[in-house]
């Protein structure tokens, strides 16, 4: 019998944990604040940044909210984060991505304060995370890793395969999971006998986008399977990157969607804002 990695569960119990320190921080003088950008009104942007500033609330972060026009302009929305960057009662800045085509994302990210830098993807932080010292470390990834320290997974000398190599989920999971000693191998578009590597992972990462993409044939038998994929299947309901009905039985872990990795992302942020503080 496989178990199932309750994300709702440990993010709650993180979440909780927050909530104290927060207290403890208030009774010490100490507040945090987290100002949300948003531009433009894309429905899942508006349910990400909705939850965002629910999960503020409920720990005791204050949320300033900026929900800007989807015609605002690169400089006005550089303007802005700078204002923020020297506003010394906000300790987190977060840009709600994807930004409409007319600003390029990456600057945005570059101008926000490393310090401030909660959602852990300007480059002195990513700088930060390779080469192993202090730095907010992505909110996605560092909830994996969560995940499965919580669940008591051993990481140390397995050997993880991550499928996916982007900056916010394949490369940042690849780095973490090798600080935690496994033996990563990081495979994407163009890695040939792709199921070859994947089954002899011992956890395998799964963060290629697309729909049910694994299934039990990429899989050794007993692995663990972390899922961050989010996708809409035919009949509307909420599916990953993995075809869970027909993996989980063949694994001795596994993430389900929703309720695996979805929660942990916002977890890890209001983290990274306590810890912005402390
Ligand atoms: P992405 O930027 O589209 O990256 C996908 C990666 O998969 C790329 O590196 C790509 O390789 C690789 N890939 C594509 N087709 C492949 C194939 N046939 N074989 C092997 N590798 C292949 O996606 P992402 O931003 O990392 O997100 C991945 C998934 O996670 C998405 O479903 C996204 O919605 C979800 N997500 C969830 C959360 C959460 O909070 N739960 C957060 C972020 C993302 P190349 O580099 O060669 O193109």
């Amino acid at each position: 019998m496989y178990q199932i990695i309750d994300g709702k569960k440990i993010s709650q119990e993180i979440k909780d944990e927050l909530k104290e320190k927060t207290a403890a921080l208030k009774a010490d003088g100490k507040s945090i604040c987290l100002a949300v950008i948003q531009v433009g009104s894309d429905p899942a942007s508006s349910v990400y940044v909705g939850n965002k500033k629910k999960a503020c609330a409920y720990i005791g972060i204050e949320s300033l909210a900026y929900e800007l026009p989807e015609e605002t302009t690169q400089d006005e929305l550089l303007a802005l984060v700078r204002r923020l960057n020297d506003d010394d009662k906000v300790n987190g800045i977060l840009v709600q991505l994807p930004l409409p085509k007319q600003i390029d994302e990456n600057e945005v990210i570059q101008t926000i304060a490393p310090e401030k830098d909660v959602d852990g993807f300007n480059e002195k932080n990513v700088g930060a995370l390779c080469v192993g010292s202090k730095g907010f470390v992505s909110c996605t990834p560092f909830g994996i890793i969560q995940l499965l320290k919580r669940s008591g997974i051993e990481i140390s000398g397995k050997r993880c395969v991550v499928i996916g190599r982007s900056n916010i989920v394949g490369k940042p999971i690849s780095l973490l999971l090798l600080r935690e000693n496994g033996t990563v191998t990081i495979c994407h578009s163009r890695t040939e006998n792709l199921k070859e590597i994947t089954r002899q992972a011992d956890i395998l990462v799964v963060a290629v986008g697309k729909p049910k993409f694994v299934d039990e044939t990429f899989i050794k038998e007993g692995a663990v399977v972390i899922d961050v994929g989010i996708h809409r299947d035919a009949n509307n309901k909420l599916c990953g990157d993995v075809d869970f009905e027909k993996t989980a039985p063949h694994t001795s872990a596994i993430t389900p969607v929703p309720g695996g990795v979805g929660p942990m992302t916002v977890a890890m942020l209001m983290y990274n804002c306590v810890s912005s503080v402390e």
